[in-house]
């Protein structure tokens, strides 16, 4: 440690997005101990990526899948709760950059899609994003199409309507609002492209299933979703 960095450490020590120990100066976001319990999610449904039977998936019994494949990095713990938290609110550059590190090792490790066009993120409504300032999933998405060569298509999807926000509903209120909540940008080509759709979490899926019957309906490709995390 040089004696400048020895001295901001001194002020202003870093600390761990998981646990918020301090960090050493090799650690970057998550200090080694919190670092370890990120562990890719595998033994997974072929297609959900659901870890919950693989061979009889009791979440793709019970919901009508449009997309091709999802997959999720890791299942949901302390450590990645937190890492989303301070996504969506606070250190968001620092942190998109780094999952989008662990996105590029997860795609080259598994390859679970296969000739992507277009990358584009789940869109946050024009209300929220003013309040908040920013979309999580299009950090993501960006960061990610910086380790792979994809084309990045932020705008991709844009909301059509307000919908309330998802917490208070039950599972079939949730379908029900999302069903009509977007639309494709019609500046962009899509037919017969590969998509694939970013989000932080993969919750009961239908925010992404309504985007995904609209990409389909419009004669896109293969359609893929990737999320940081699971909730199911
Ligand atoms: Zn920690
Ligand atoms: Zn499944």
């Amino acid at each position: 440690m040089n004696l400048l960095t020895a001295f901001i450490d001194l002020f202003f020590p870093r600390i761990c997005f998981g646990c918020e120990n301090r960090l050493q100066e090799e650690e970057k976001i998550l200090c080694s101990n919190c670092e370890s319990s990120l562990q890719f999610l595998t033994g997974i449904c072929e297609i959900c990526g659901s870890p919950e039977n693989p061979s009889a998936c009791p979440v793709c019994n019970s919901n009508e899948f449009i997309f091709d494949k999802a997959r999720s990095l890791f299942s949901f713990n302390a450590t990645v709760q937190n890492l989303i938290h301070e996504l969506k609110y606070n250190e968001m550059k620092r942190i998109a950059k780094y999952l989008g590190e662990y996105v590029s090792k997860y795609l080259y490790l598994f390859q679970p899609f296969e000739n992507i066009d277009i990358i584009a993120p789940v869109p946050l409504h024009k209300v929220k994003k003013r309040a908040r300032g920013f979309n999580q999933a299009e950090f993501l998405s960006k960061s990610i199409s910086v380790h792979i060569n994809w084309w990045h298509i932020p705008n991709l999807i844009m909301r059509n309507r307000f919908t309330d926000t998802q917490t208070k509903l039950d599972r079939k209120q949730r379908q029900e609002n999302v069903s009509d909540a977007f639309i494709i940008n019609p500046k962009f080509e899509i037919k017969n492209k590969n998509i694939l759709i970013v989000d932080d979490v993969f919750t009961t899926g239908s925010t992404v299933n309504s985007i995904c019957k609209l990409l389909k309906k419009n004669h896109a490709g293969r359609i893929y979703v990737l999320t940081i995390a699971r909730a199911l």
